[in-house]
């Protein structure tokens, strides 16, 4: 261990007094002076701090002062007890554990203030035990650099946060970047430090804008603005990016630093919420409001250029029915199956829309208004038509659904977009009127159409809502024994519009969805007819009141309950109750339907097949439904004995249901040819004005007593 050597002074020698090169140890004294350390003597035998030199200099002590050690440590630290790491050192100094040790430590002045001090020292002597008996050391004030070092280290802890940041020189090149920028942007720092900035550029700036850019950060301000920044591996991300210089103290700039925040997630959120605004999300189809815009564009440039076009309005015939007895999802499968087929039947540029629930309006573009162009019109709705023709398969079944279309070439004098799609409308809506799955061209009377229709609409509503309908009853005879059963048939009179037959109030009621209310007041009004002719005797001569329902109404979850809940309320059993179906309403999932009849005929209700030989009933579908009656459609009875054939079909249809052991009831008797016909073919159960015209309830009664 080398011994200090130095003697311990206090006063000062005069600098020009001795010779530099001849008197060393003056030399190393003055060294020692001039330096910025204190050193010190320690005796712990007796705890004694003696300074040797720069006392003063360093903590404001008299230089000559002499103090315990423990009380000088203990005045740095008064609080905290942080001599107790200057106690383990200055233990181990004493019993030899080290020879010597530095440490930090904080001291106080002799003013209070405290300081960080270095602290070196070296134990001189040692008793015979080993014991030090005399410690030298050093006392620096390095405060100054410790806050330089804190200050690095956060600035460091600053800079190693989740906000990817990148440092370039004035030149652009760069040297730092933290990790979140090499998360970001996939370069590790010794990939990208030292190269120009330019490799993070991405395709969708031109040069123009990082001049801007750089401009503006040269000319002091700071840069924020949205830029697309490139990946290492080629691929482009949005970026917001903020960018402040760093200048040197005489303003030349020395570094630039970018701060960048992905904001990838906020656009993709923009981009959907365009979306949403523009395109129908079950499809992907543009929306009604992408289409009234392409329309009114494709108006523009038609004016222009005197093109045509033309607008298909399609509106499925029972999308309700499918989505009311399959569901939801049903419906929504049938809907993007339908778009992808519509997409596919026509020109990439033409336009399909998804206009509203199961309404798809298609914008055809560049269609001409010669005859040809026609033809080529024609074409399209065909194909149109084709592709909707398959049935659609739906959670593993075959789903047919039709769809009306309506359709109108442009332009047409002063009109706009809202008015093309009224007239397609009211095209689509003569094509439902006309027995649905079928196409109109519009015409101009059309448009009336559809005014008196909305206004029909409105009058039905209010007067369902007034209790303003009526039920009246058609008999049933049934040969040699007279009226045996009546069917409920739907009476509006207006007064105002007078009296509109069901045939025409009742699309109406179906389109709008009044036909739930109206299917239900009849329920109603029939449950307490039935009700009224118990307690009166009719029921004794009638055994059933036929009872007309809607595809809406059948198909409707609640059906069966309001059923049920109906007879319940009138206290009259379900057998009283005949439902009359129409083929239509099972023709799009038989399976569905037949499950639903089961279940009502296992509660006692009674079923008849209105109106058939007209629809699409083939004889598996009349095998698969428990149906207890037929009526034959009165269109072949009022053909009876003018052609051959349609008395030969007529026959196998009374035989058809004869042999199904069914009731076979024959519509629309006028006359006693007619009934002679039927009768001698096996038809023995008719309705018609032959017999009786439908009537109110208190004239049915009458008209009982007399024919029962
Ligand atoms: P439908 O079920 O075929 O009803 C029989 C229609 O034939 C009734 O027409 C009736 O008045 C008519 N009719 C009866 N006998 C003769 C006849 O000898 N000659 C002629 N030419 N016609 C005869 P209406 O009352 O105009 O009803 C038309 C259709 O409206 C009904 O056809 C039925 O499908 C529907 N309907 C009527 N009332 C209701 C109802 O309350 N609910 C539902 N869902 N539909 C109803
Ligand atoms: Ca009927
Ligand atoms: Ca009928």
């Amino acid at each position: 261990m080398a011994a200090y050597k130095g003697a311990r002074t206090s006063g000062g020698l005069p600098i020009g007094s001795i010779d530099p090169v001849a008197n060393a140890d003056q030399l190393a004294e003055l060294v020692l002076r001039a330096g910025r350390q204190a050193y010190w003597q320690w005796l712990p035998e007796s705890d004694s701090l003696l300074p040797i030199a720069n006392w003063f200099k360093v903590t404001g002590y008299p230089d000559h002062s002499q103090m315990q050690m423990s009380l000088f440590l203990e005045a740095g630290t008064p609080s905290s007890g942080g001599s107790a790491s200057a106690d383990k050192v200055f233990n181990d100094l004493v019993t030899g554990r080290v020879d010597d040790a530095d440490f930090e430590i904080r001291l106080c002045k002799s003013s209070g203030e405290s300081f960080w001090a270095q602290i070196w020292c070296t134990a001189t002597h040692r008793d015979q035990s080993g014991r030090a008996t005399s410690v030298v050391g050093s006392v620096t004030d390095v405060s100054a650099s410790k806050v330089i070092e804190e200050r690095a280290r956060f600035a460091a802890s600053a800079f190693d946060t989740h906000i990817p940041l990148v440092i370039t020189d004035a030149q652009g090149t760069v040297v730092q970047i933290n990790r979140a920028f090499t998360n970001l942007l996939q370069y590790e720092a010794n990939e990208i430090v030292g190269h120009d900035m330019r490799i993070l550029r991405s395709s969708k700036h031109d040069e123009q804008f990082y001049e801007d850019m750089y401009a503006h950060v040269l000319a002091g301000k700071r840069w924020g603005g949205e830029i697309w920044r490139r990946r290492k591996d080629g691929t482009e991300v949005p970026l917001w990016q903020t960018v402040n210089v760093v200048r040197k103290e005489d303003g030349e700039l020395s570094h630039v630093m970018g701060l960048m925040i992905d904001i990838s997630e906020r656009i993709a959120a923009q981009r959907d919420v365009e979306r949403l605004a523009y395109f129908d999300p079950l499809t992907d189809l543009p929306n009604r409001r992408t289409l009234m815009s392409e329309l009114r564009s494709e108006l523009e440039a038609c004016a222009l250029s005197g093109a045509r076009g033309a607008l298909v309005f399609l509106d499925l015939d029972n999308f309700k029915t499918i989505n009311d007895s399959m569901g939801h999802h049903a419906g929504d499968t049938l809907l993007t199956q339908l778009a992808k087929r519509l997409r596919s039947a026509v020109r990439r540029d033409d336009l399909v829309s998804r206009f509203g629930g199961d309404e798809f309006v298609l914008l055809l573009k560049g269609v001409r208004g010669d005859e040809a162009q026609t033809k080529k019109l024609d074409a399209v709705v065909k194909r149109i038509e084709l592709a909707l023709q398959e049935p659609y398969s739906i959670d593993g079944r075959n789903i047919h659904a039709t769809a009306s279309l309506g359709v109108v070439t442009f332009p047409k004098e002063a009109s706009t977009a809202e008015d093309y799609i009224r007239f397609a409308d009211a095209a689509m809506y003569q094509a439902k009127a006309g027995g649905r799955n079928k196409h109109r061209y519009y015409e101009p009377s059309m448009a009336a159409h559809a005014n008196e229709r909305l206004e029909l609409e409105q009058a039905l509503r209010a007067s369902l809502n007034a209790g303003q309908l009526e039920l009246f009853y058609q008999p049933q005879f049934a040969h040699g024994e007279g009226a045996v059963a009546v069917e409920a048939l739907a009476r509006w009179y207006h007064p105002e519009l007078g009296f509109t037959p069901p045939h025409k109030f009742l699309p109406i009621a179906e389109e709008s969805g009044l036909i739930n209310d109206l299917g239900h007041w009849v329920l109603t009004d029939a449950c307490n007819a039935i009700r009224e002719w118990s307690n009166d005797g009719t029921m004794k001569t009638i055994d059933h009141v036929s009872i007309n329902v809607s595809t809406a109404q059948f198909v409707d979850p609640q059906f069966e309950a309001t059923l049920v809940q109906e007879c319940e309320r009138a206290q009259i059993t379900h057998a009283q109750v005949r439902l009359e179906l129409k083929e239509g309403t099972f023709v799009s999932d038989v399976a569905q339907a037949a499950k639903k009849m089961k279940a009502l005929k296992d509660l006692g209700f009674h079923f008849s097949l209105d109106d058939f030989g007209t629809g699409y009933s083939s004889l598996s579908h009349m095998r698969k439904l428990p149906f207890d009656e037929i009526k034959v459609d009165r269109s072949f009875v009022a053909d009876i004995g003018t052609d051959e054939e349609g008395d030969a079909i007529l026959r196998t249809i009374i035989q058809l249901g004869l042999n199904l052991n069914m009731e076979v009831v024959a519509e629309g008797v006028e006359s006693d040819l007619q009934r002679a016909f039927l009768l001698e073919n096996g038809c023995t159960r008719y309705q018609g004005f032959l017999f009786a015209r439908p009537m109110s309830r208190p004239d049915l009664q009458h008209f009982l007593k007399d024919h029962g």
